[in-house]
């Protein structure tokens, strides 16, 4: 048996992947190695990463910078408890995402993912309004479609029926949950996009701690796009009715839809934000829950005088030191034309697409493009396939979607294009 058949034949016995079935016979393929936007299987192959390792190596693989700036941090210490000590790549990383977040965002709680950043989140609009001396005021509003990560309380506001998660139903903390708007990125939010969430608020305003949403694209739940206006308005509701804002901007942030945060496409901002994902440059896993003095005070002045949380590996300094160095890149880029240049490419690549029956939409927004079919893909057939394109793309359910890494270049990006166009019209009606 060859090493790759025993490596292969070892990871079915042993080994779960994300939403996987042990012992499935769904492809799987070994990486040996990523660089830049090339991904070498074991094999031999490179293929041109599409998916950026689900919208976090926004640089791309095996930076020299980020690298480096790990190497250093190696030197000193690769972990450190957080509790009563604290370290520089922590305290710097927290003032640079104070520095580049909304205004209103002050302070910064370190996790080691994104679901357990909106756990944060959860948690601190629950100590809040207990600190309020409202403890009635502890579920949460959220819209279908949404995803917010794989932990129960993430789970709870995640779509119950789209957000992959049904089984648990019974097991969940019932929140409340409104139709998500209808309105596109470019399209004004009329009445029917707003009432059902307005009439929510208007009926349970005093059990609802806070609104939870991805701003302007709803990623895992299906990936779609809403109009900034949607958000706006969300923002006045929860002004109106005493209801914090949460906005899990763990897919959408670092550039990805063309601005620094998604929720400047809105001019506005939340009263707590999740962060993760493209943080560490896709290097590391952390996240982060930033929220304003004015919530982090009344939650330390309030009962029982801390917040009720604290993770084992809060604040590794691997990863700070890895997301200070890929938040200087980002910063020194151009990336906001790095992005446009993307869009466009990814606008006229998908564009064929939309003469196929099989196809219910094409949608681009920023470095994210989007084929929805009418119909959920084959996964055993039609990954194979674009690995055989030389490309990596992962769809999910019946969307084929791109998210590549910043660093792209145009031929890249059309090798990529042409793959899922060629691909698309290959399949079997
Ligand atoms: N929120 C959003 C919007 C996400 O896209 C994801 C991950 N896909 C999560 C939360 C959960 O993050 P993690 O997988 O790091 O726990």
């Amino acid at each position: 048996m060859t090493n790759l058949s025993l490596l292969l034949e070892r990871d079915r016995d042993y080994v779960w992947h994300p939403y996987s079935a042990m012992g499935s016979e769904q492809p799987i393929f070994p990486v040996k190695s990523a660089r830049g936007v090339r991904i070498r299987l074991t094999d031999g192959r490179e293929l041109i990463d599409g998916m950026s390792s689900w919208w976090s190596a926004i640089h791309g693989y095996n930076h020299p910078q980020i690298n480096q700036a790990v190497r250093n941090q190696l030197q000193d210490m690769s972990h450190i408890m957080f509790g009563g000590l604290t370290h520089q790549p922590a305290v710097d990383l927290a003032m640079q995402l104070v520095k580049i977040t909304p205004k209103s965002l002050e302070t910064v709680f370190f996790v080691d993912s994104g679901s357990v950043s909106v756990e944060v989140a959860m948690k601190m609009a629950i100590q809040y309004w207990h600190a309020k001396k409202q403890p009635s005021k502890k579920r949460f509003l959220s819209i279908r479609h949404g995803y917010h990560g794989d932990t129960f309380g993430a789970m709870s506001v995640s779509d119950p029926i789209n957000g992959m998660h049904s089984l648990f139903a019974d097991a969940l903390v019932q929140q409340f949950f409104a139709d998500a708007p209808r309105c596109g990125f470019e399209q004004p939010c009329t009445e029917s996009d707003i009432a059902p969430i307005r009439s929510q608020l208007e009926n349970n305003h005093q059990y609802i701690a806070a609104i939870i949403l991805e701003p302007i694209v709803q990623g895992a739940g299906g990936m779609r796009f809403y109009s900034p206006e949607y958000l706006q308005e969300v923002r006045k509701l929860c002004d109106h009715y005493n209801v914090l804002l949460i906005l899990d901007e763990i897919a959408t942030g670092f550039g990805r839809t063309g601005k620094l945060f998604a929720c400047e496409h809105a001019s506005i901002a939340p009263d707590i934000l999740c962060l993760g994902k493209a943080l560490t440059g896709g290097y590391m896993t952390l996240a982060a829950t930033l929220t304003s003095y004015k919530v982090a005070q009344t939650i330390s002045e309030g009962e029982p005088g801390l917040f009720m949380h604290g993770p084992t590996f809060m604040a590794n300094p691997l990863a700070c030191s890895a997301g200070l160095a890929s938040l200087k890149l980002l910063l020194n880029s151009p990336w906001q034309d790095r992005i446009k240049q993307i869009e466009q490419c990814l606008k006229a690549g998908l564009e064929p697409c939309k003469n196929h029956n099989l196809v219910k939409d094409v949608r681009v927004l920023g470095a994210i493009g989007v084929v929805e079919l009418h119909q959920p893909v084959n996964m055993q057939q039609i990954q194979p396939q674009f690995v055989e394109a030389g490309v990596w793309v992962r769809p999910f359910n019946n969307l084929i979607y791109l998210m590549p890494p910043y660093i792209i270049s145009t031929d890249e990006l059309n090798i990529l294009t042409n793959a899922v166009t060629t691909i698309i019209s290959n399949i079997q009606e």
